[in-house]
């Protein structure tokens, strides 16, 4: 789990996009031949009725509609959710997580102990933040925007590319965007659905296969807007032979594989998120499955490297040419380190290996 540190720029002119899309978007019905149109702006008692009428009588819908007694829906809770959200469009647009947290319990609140028309108006709203047609006609806009800030890799696993990129082999558009999750579940937030802060560029198996509508409001998990691991979660390798480096040294390969295993240890038990994310994410599995040979390769690279002073006299080669005058410089170059975790596949992974392995031999005799 890694946090995007990048700001997104030009919101304002998100925010444009984002209006003018929702004064294009209508409801409309059928009756008696004639087909009528609604406005989201012009959306009133009236029409939600006649609407509703509607859409309780389509195949798709009359199992979510069936239990709706027309004549007992109170309409003007709608309404009034629906204003609401008229009324705070900057924030929807633009508002980060605190804002997008009070805009779920305010609305929440409206439709305290009004189940039905909480169902309602989520299906009115989803027709209106629709995401689906939102990334269709403004892929553009979301091209800009995520290329802008240039995330490369899946801030939830840290494994898969998630890059943005322009392509002519698409059949009808030429930018390619990754799988966008939303922190908050657009099925039950629909007013999130086009919210900048709550859209994740995210890897398909992350998005779809383990977050999937998990209802992060009453079950936090991270929110890379906000934090990632950072320091607080690393992954660490157990090793074999209580853990002392000279019997590792001594240790083939296959052995050392055969013994060690993947955890993510924890450094501060005060942020409940990190172990949740952990388990949504299934990344103890997944690291120790997938990535727990590689990692241990590395430390033993690294505990090799080191053990032969190779840093040291790598350094002392260069400096004499000037090639590279900070230590740390130079040895992020040898080993192969970036700054930004979100550009390269396993890039925690593989800090937190080289973190371990120094920490190993600073310890050893
Ligand atoms: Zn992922």
């Amino acid at each position: 789990m890694i946090k995007i540190t990048k700001e997104f720029d030009e919101l304002e002119k998100y925010k444009d996009k984002f209006n003018k899309y929702l004064l294009s978007k209508q409801l409309s019905y059928t009756f008696r031949k004639k087909k009528r149109v609604c406005l989201f702006n012009e959306i009133n008692k009236e029409y939600l009725k006649y609407y509703l009428k509607y859409i309780k009588k389509l195949k798709e819908y009359k199992k979510k509609f069936k239990d709706f007694d027309i004549n007992s829906i109170d309409y003007k809770k709608i309404v009034e959710g629906i204003d609401f959200v008229k009324t705070h469009k900057s924030e929807l647009a633009i508002g980060k997580n605190e804002a997008l947290k009070e805009i779920i319990i305010s609305i929440n609140n409206i439709f305290n102990n009004c189940e039905k028309e909480k169902i309602y108006f989520n299906f009115i709203i989803s027709k209106i933040f629709d995401w689906n047609d939102f990334r269709k006609n403004k892929l553009e806009t979301l091209f800009l925007i995520f290329y802008k800030i240039g995330i490369e890799v899946c801030p939830y696993c840290n494994r898969n590319f998630v890059s943005v990129f322009k392509t002519n082999k698409l059949k009808t558009i030429d930018y390619a965007i990754p799988d966008i999750d939303h922190y908050y579940s657009q099925v039950l937030y629909p007013y999130l659905a086009l919210s900048l802060y709550n859209l994740i560029p995210s890897c398909n198996l992350c998005n779809s296969k383990f977050k999937h509508d998990l209802d992060t409001l009453n079950n936090e998990i991270l929110n890379p807007y906000i934090n990632g691991f950072e320091d607080k979660a690393f992954f660490k390798i157990i090793l074999p032979n209580n853990d002392n480096i000279l019997n590792l040294r001594m240790l083939n390969n296959q052995e050392v594989k055969d013994s060690c295993s993947l955890v993510i240890e924890e450094k501060s038990y005060t942020i409940p998120q990190i172990r949740k994310s952990i388990d949504i994410f299934d990344l103890e599995n997944i690291y120790n499955e997938v990535h727990r040979n590689k990692a241990i390769y590395e430390i033993l690279r690294m505990i090799r490297l080191y053990d032969a002073n190779y840093i040291n006299s790598v350094f002392e080669d260069y400096n004499k040419d000037n090639f590279l005058e900070k230590d740390l410089e130079l040895q992020k170059y040898l080993l192969d380190e970036v700054d930004d975790f979100l550009q390269e596949p396993l890039a925690k992974l593989k800090h937190d290996m080289h973190e371990q392995a120094k920490e190993y031999l600073r310890r050893s005799p």
